[in-house]
C-alpha cells in the first residue's frame, strides 16, 4: 500500500523532497465555447447526425477543453469530468448499473451506436432510432442549478465495471500532453444520489448496496493503476451535508476499504459546495491519501482551523481557494495568504477551484458588450484556471514571483470597491429603513379571504393557469428579429399584443376564471426581470449547463438593485383591458431571481434579496394602480437555495421569507396574492411556505396524485391551494374525467372553498394544440367537480 502520498506529477518521489504546488481542477465546462456539444447532441437526437458524427464533435470539444487547460498552464487535469449528458449517469454506466429497460432490442452496447443508444435511452427515454422507455428521474446536484439523473438501484442490482469511456478520457488527456487524474463520483455520493428502483422492497435503500459496490470500485482502481494513473479523485460531495450518522458510517466503511487496497492509484477524496467539516477527519482516519476541499468564501479563521487538522501533514491537500461556481475574480493576495497558512500544516498543498468549473461560463474575455470595468471584475472558467496557476506559482516561488499578478488583482478589487455601480446610497437607505410593518399585509389572512371573495366573486373551485402559454415559433421569430434590429419596438410590441389577445380570447372561450396574459414577452422568467433592473448584467456568452444539452444564461448581480421603472405593468394592463375577468399580474419572486443568477460576493445574498424585494413591491403597487386584483409571485427557487447543512437553514429561510413578504406586504387586503412553487416535496421548507403569508399557493401535484396535500394538511396549512391537475411535463393531455378525479381526491383533503384548479406549472413548453385541449378538460373537469359539491 502507498504510505506517503506524493504528487506523482511534480517529479518528487518521497515525502522528504520539496513539494512543488500544482495547479489543477476537478472539472471544466463540457458544452464547448459555442455550445458545439449541445448542437451536436440535438442534431443526433433529431436523426441529423450519426454516432460517428457526434463522436467527432466530442473529439473537437475535448481538444478545446484540454487545449484551454494546457494554455492556462495547468498540467494535472481531470479525466472523466466530461460527459455527453450527465456525470452521475456516466458513473452508473461505469459501475454497470443502468436499468435493464435501457438496453432496447437491437441495441448492441458493444458498438459505439448501441452504447450511445443505451445511454440516451436512460437519459431521455428516447434514442436516435426512436426506441422509447421511461427515462431516469432528474434532480438537482447539491445546491447548484445543475441537474443530474437519478440511478435506480435494488437488492438485485449486479454492478460490474465498465471503464471504457473513462479510459478514453484518460487517453485523450495524455494525447494533449497532460497528466490525467480520473475524477469519479465516489461510492457514498453515488448511492446517496440514487434511489430505490420501483420493484425494490419497501424500506430498502441504496445504502444497502455498498458491499457489492466496493469490489467494483476496487476493480476500477486497479484498472486505473494499470493505466498508469498516479491519482484518482473520488467526488464525495455528499459528505459536506453532514446529513446523518448513517452517512458517516457508510463513508468510514467505504474509504477504509478503498484505502486498504494494495493495487490502486493514490486516493484524493473531494468534498465540494461546502466545507467537509468532521468528514475531513473521518476520511484522513480512514487512510485516504489526500483531500480536495472547497474553500470558497472561507475566512482566515476557517483556513487556520483546517490547517490544524490532525493527520493532514504529509498528505495531499487540493485547496479550492478560487470559487468554482461564482463569477468574480479572486482576491489573489488573500488566496495566497490562505495557501501559505495551509502549507505550514505540512500538507502537500495544491491549488484548484473550489468545485468543478461546470457551473460557470467558459471565457469572459469574449464579453465585449459588457462595461469594461465590470468585465475586469469577472472570471469565468479560463480566467479561474489562470488564477490557480498564478497562485500555485506564488506558493512555490514566493510573492515576488507573482508581484505583477497580485498588483492587478489588488487594482481590480479596489476598482470594484470604489465603483458607483456596486453601491447606490438611496437603495441602501431605503433597505435600512424597512420596518417589520412593511413585511405585514394590511389584514390577517382570514379577513383577506373574505374581502377578496367579495371583490373577485369567483365560483367555487376557480380555474386558472400558472402564467406562460406556448412560446410559439412566431413569438421566437419576433423576438429574434427585434434583438437583431430587423423589427422595431413598435413592431415587436404589436406582435406580442397580438399574442396576448389570442391567449386572452382562448382562456375566455375555454371559460377560465382567472386569466393570465401568457408571458410571450419573457423568454426567461428571471432574465426578463434582471434585464429591467439596475444592478444586474447578463453576459452574452454566459452559458452554463443546466441538464443534458440544456444551458441557461444566468444574469450576474453586480451591485445594488433598483427598479428604474415598471417592468410588467404594460402587458398586464393591456390584457386586463381585453376582458372583464381578473387577469393575474405575474412576477418572479426575489429569492428565485437570486437563485437563478450569479450572486455578488461582496455582500450577503440577503441584502440583494431585500433590494429585489423592494423593486417588486413597487411593481405590485403599480400593478394595483393599473387595476390588477390578483398578483402571482413565483418562488420555485425558494427551496433551491436551502443550505446543504442543516445549521444554515434557519437563517436562510428567515431572510428568504422576509424578502417575499417585503415584496408582497404592501398589497391591499383585497388584492389576492398567489405564489407558485414547482416542486411537490416540501419537507424542510413547509413552515417557511406558510410564513410567506400568500393567499393562494399553486404547486405540482398531478404525478403524485395529490399526495402533496397530505403533507400540507399534516403541517396545518390552511390557506387556499391549487394542486396541479395537469402534468405539464408530459405531452399527454388529461381528460375532463382525470381532472375531476384529481379534484375528488383533493376534496377529500381540502374544503371546496380552499381549492383552486390549475396545471402543475406554466404551459410554455407545451404545444398550442395540447394547451387548447388541456384548458377545455381543466374547465370541464372543474365544472363536473362543482356539480358534485
Ligand atoms: N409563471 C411561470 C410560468 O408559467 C412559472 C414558471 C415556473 O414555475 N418555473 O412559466
Ligand atoms: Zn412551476
Amino acid at each position: 500500500m502507498t504510505q506517503h502520498a506524493t504528487t506523482a506529477t511534480d517529479g518528487s518521489d518521497g515525502p522528504d523532497v520539496a513539494h512543488h504546488p500544482t495547479a489543477t481542477l476537478s472539472g471544466y465546462p463540457r458544452q464547448g465555447r459555442d455550445r458545439e456539444l449541445k448542437r451536436a447532441l440535438e442534431a443526433h437526437w433529431a436523426g441529423r447526425l450519426d454516432a460517428a458524427g457526434l463522436l467527432d464533435v466530442v473529439g473537437q470539444v475535448q481538444d478545446q477543453r484540454f487545449g484551454a487547460m494546457a494554455a492556462a498552464g495547468v498540467t494535472e487535469v481531470p479525466a472523466g469530468d466530461f460527459s455527453l449528458y450527465d456525470h452521475v449517469l456516466d458513473t452508473a454506466v461505469l459501475l454497470g448499473l443502468l436499468p435493464a429497460r435501457c438496453t432496447a432490442p437491437g441495441l448492441d452496447p458493444a458498438t459505439p451506436a448501441g452504447r450511445l443508444g443505451r445511454y440516451f435511452l436512460a437519459a431521455r427515454g428516447r434514442d436516435a432510432d426512436g426506441h422509447e422507455t421511461q427515462a431516469l428521474e432528474m434532480t438537482k446536484w447539491f445546491d447548484t442549478n445543475y441537474h443530474h439523473l437519478v440511478p435506480e438501484l435494488g437488492p438485485t442490482s449486479e454492478p460490474a465495471p465498465d471503464a471504457a469511456d473513462l479510459l478514453e478520457q484518460v487517453r485523450a488527456a495524455r494525447r494533449h500532453g497532460l497528466e490525467p487524474r480520473p475524477v469519479v463520483v465516489g461510492p457514498v455520493t453515488f448511492l446517496r444520489c440514487s434511489k430505490a428502483a420501483d420493484d425494490a422492497p419497501a424500506g430498502w435503500t441504496p445504502d444497502a448496496l455498498l458491499p457489492r459496490l466496493l469490489p467494483v470500485y476496487a476493480e476500477l482502481l486497479a484498472v486505473l493503476a494499470d493505466e498508469g494513473c498516479a491519482w484518482v479523485e473520488l467526488d464525495e460531495s455528499v459528505l459536506v451535508t453532514g446529513a446523518d450518522d448513517g452517512l458517516a458510517a457508510l463513508a468510514r466503511t467505504a474509504h477504509a476499504h478503498l484505502a486498504g487496497l494494495s493495487h490502486r492509484p493514490r486516493l484524493l477524496v473531494a468534498g465540494h459546495y461546502e466545507r467537509l467539516g468532521d468528514a475531513a477527519t473521518l476520511l484522513l482516519d480512514a487512510g485516504v491519501d489526500g483531500l480536495a476541499v472547497d474553500l470558497a468564501g472561507a475566512s482566515r479563521a476557517e483556513v487556520e482551523e483546517l490547517a490544524a487538522l490532525p493527520g493532514l501533514a504529509g498528505r495531499r491537500l487540493v485547496a479550492g481557494v478560487v470559487d468554482g461556481r461564482g463569477v468574480w475574480r479572486r482576491d489573489l493576495s488573500e488566496a495566497l495568504d490562505h495557501l501559505e497558512v495551509l502549507a505550514r500544516s505540512g500538507a502537500r498543498v495544491d491549488v484548484a477551484p473550489s468545485c468543478s468549473l461546470l457551473h460557470v461560463p467558459v471565457d469572459v474575455s469574449r464579453e465585449d458588450t459588457l462595461d469594461p470595468d465590470v468585465r475586469s471584475w469577472l472570471a469565468f472558467a479560463d480566467q479561474k484556471l489562470e488564477e490557480v496557476v498564478v497562485l500555485a506559482r506564488g506558493l512555490a516561488q514566493g510573492r515576488d514571483a507573482v508581484a505583477a499578478e497580485l498588483g492587478v488583482s489588488d487594482a481590480v478589487r479596489a476598482s470594484r470597491l470604489a465603483s458607483a455601480r456596486t453601491r447606490t446610497p438611496a437603495v441602501r437607505e431605503r433597505g435600512d429603513a424597512v420596518t417589520p410593518g412593511d413585511l405585514r399585509r394590511p389584514a390577517p389572512a382570514d379577513e383577506r379571504r373574505a374581502l377578496q371573495a367579495a371583490a373577485l366573486r369567483l365560483p367555487p373551485l376557480p380555474t386558472t393557469t400558472i402564467g406562460s402559454f406556448p412560446q410559439t415559433p412566431e413569438i421566437r421569430r419576433a423576438r429574434a428579429a427585434h434583438r437583431a434590429g430587423r423589427l422595431d419596438d413598435a413592431g415587436y410590441e404589436a406582435a406580442m399584443e397580438g399574442e396576448v389577445r389570442r391567449v386572452v380570447a382562448e382562456q375566455e372561450e375555454a371559460g377560465v376564471d382567472v386569466l393570465v396574459h401568457g408571458e410571450p414577452e419573457r423568454d426567461d422568467m428571471v432574465r426578463y426581470f434582471a434585464d429591467r433592473l439596475e444592478g444586474f448584467v447578463t453576459p452574452v456568452h454566459g452559458w452554463v449547463q443546466s441538464y443534458g444539452s440544456r444551458c441557461v444564461r444566468p444574469p450576474v448581480v453586480v451591485g445594488d438593485v433598483r427598479r428604474p421603472g415598471p417592468m410588467t405593468v404594460r402587458w398586464t394592463r393591456f390584457a386586463q383591458r381585453l376582458t372583464d375577468a381578473p387577469v393575474k399580474g405575474m412576477l418572479t419572486g426575489p429569492v428565485t431571481i437570486l437563485a437563478w443568477s450569479f450572486p455578488r460576493d461582496d455582500e450577503p445574498r440577503s441584502l440583494s434579496a431585500r433590494q429585489v424585494a423592494l423593486a417588486l413591491r413597487d411593481e405590485v403597487a403599480d400593478l394595483e394602480a393599473a387595476g390588477t386584483r390578483v398578483v402571482q409571485v413565483d418562488e420555485p427557487g425558494l427551496r433551491e437555495l436551502l443550505p446543504l447543512r442543516a445549521s444554515g437553514r434557519q437563517e436562510y429561510l428567515a431572510w428568504a421569507v422576509d424578502a417575499f413578504r417585503l415584496a408582497t406586504g404592501g398589497a391591499a387586503a383585497t388584492t389576492q396574492v398567489h405564489t407558485h412553487m414547482c416542486y411537490a416535496e416540501f419537507g424542510d421548507v413547509m413552515a417557511a411556505i406558510d410564513a410567506l403569508d400568500a393567499d393562494v399557493i399553486s404547486l405540482e401535484a398531478a404525478r403524485s396524485r395529490m399526495e402533496v396535500l397530505d403533507e400540507l394538511a399534516d403541517e396545518g396549512y390552511d390557506r387556499a391551494v391549487g394542486p396541479g391537475v395537469w402534468d405539464i411535463h408530459s405531452p399527454v393531455v388529461p381528460t375532463a374525467d382525470e381532472v375531476s378525479d384529481h379534484l375528488a381526491r383533493a376534496l377529500e383533503r381540502l374544503p371546496a372553498d380552499r381549492l383552486w384548479v390549475n396545471p402543475d406549472c406554466g404551459l410554455k413548453t407545451r404545444t398550442p394544440e395540447e394547451v387548447s385541449a388541456g384548458l377545455t378538460a381543466l374547465v370541464a373537469g372543474a365544472a363536473r367537480a362543482r356539480q358534485a359539491l
